[in-house]
């Protein structure tokens, strides 16, 4: 399938007003060679009602909504498309907050359970490593930023950014919440991030010793310029990181939730430079029908970290 989006809110308003348009849409990108029955292999199906799906050699019937994020959701379609386009149309996102009124959703709880959901499908499932020269430091999230001053560090969440080089500026990213600075932590990071064989660039931190199957390139602190940090593209990275959770989402994040926000942003980033806002449009909506949907509960209590895990 060419890639198909709406360019403007009001192609998008025109176009996904009714639940048949939003199913045949997203059937188009769940099934992009044409959908097949699950039960007979037949290739023909048609939409008969809401998200149901009728295969007309042996009349077996399926919501083409399942085991997407859109599972059991009482949310018209219509209105997941609006939300959709209003997450990538703008900048720098929208809390829930933001999103209630403009979707006329009736409870807060509504809003944040899609945003969360959306928020699990900017992580394209089996998504590519980075490689070339790669910038990896961490940094550490709460405390003063969220506004609570004087807790210790136990308070804090340790972040950890991977940023590519591109010339002198930067190229694709990955962050992570970790558990600890310790090397199980850092080089599993590494080995799920970035491609075996490529140029890891740290600091002098010990825990990055010992890097198997790349070349490490270790920065030691000495004498540099005022201003200039050694690892500048991570650093850029983790500012802008803050910058928008405290702008966007005025720092009210707890570390359970912290994960999914920084796949947000990562989602962000590594679309920066798209002219086009339908095409993030189009990306979130071609993920969204390929993860798996998540349980409230699992939204509200997301597993705890692992270090070195698949995220
Ligand atoms: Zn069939």
């Amino acid at each position: 399938m060419d890639e198909d989006y709406p360019r403007t809110l009001l192609e998008l308003e025109r176009r996904f007003c009714t639940e048949e348009a939003c199913v045949e849409y997203l059937a188009a990108l769940r099934w992009p060679d044409g959908w097949v029955c699950p039960r007979c292999a037949g290739a023909d199906g048609w939409s008969i009602r809401r998200t149901r799906w009728l295969c007309g050699h042996c009349r077996y019937e399926m919501s083409i909504t399942a085991g997407t994020i859109f599972q059991d959701s009482h949310v018209p379609l219509a209105i997941w498309f609006r939300a959709m386009w209003q997450i990538t149309s703008q900048k720098n996102g929208m809390s829930a907050l933001g999103l209630q009124p403009v979707l006329g959703l009736g409870s807060y709880k509504t809003a944040w359970a899609m945003l969360h959901k959306l928020r699990r499908a900017m992580v394209r499932p089996g998504r590519d490593r980075l490689d070339g020269v790669v910038e990896v430091d961490e940094a550490y999230w709460g405390g003063e930023e969220s506004g609570a001053i004087g807790r210790g560090a136990e308070e804090k969440a340790l972040i950890i950014v991977a940023a590519e080089e591109d010339g002198k500026g930067i190229g694709r990213i990955r962050l992570r919440m970790i558990p600890d600075a310790s090397s199980v932590s850092l080089q599993g990071f590494v080995r799920e991030a970035i491609v075996p064989g490529s140029t890891v660039r740290t600091d002098g931190w010990k825990a990055y010793l010992g890097l198997e199957g790349y070349v490490h390139d270790r920065q030691v602190q000495s004498q540099q310029e005022e201003g200039e940090h050694l690892l500048p593209r991570a650093h850029r990275v983790i500012a802008l990181l803050k910058r928008w959770l405290l702008g966007t989402h005025q720092g009210a994040i707890g570390h359970q939730h912290l994960d999914t926000y920084l796949d947000e942003f990562t989602f962000r980033f590594n679309r920066r430079k798209s002219k086009s806002r339908g095409k993030l449009f189009y990306r979130l909506a071609q993920q969204a029908v390929q993860v798996r949907p998540v349980p409230f509960a699992a939204l509200v209590k997301p597993q705890p970290v692992v270090s070195g895990g698949v995220k």
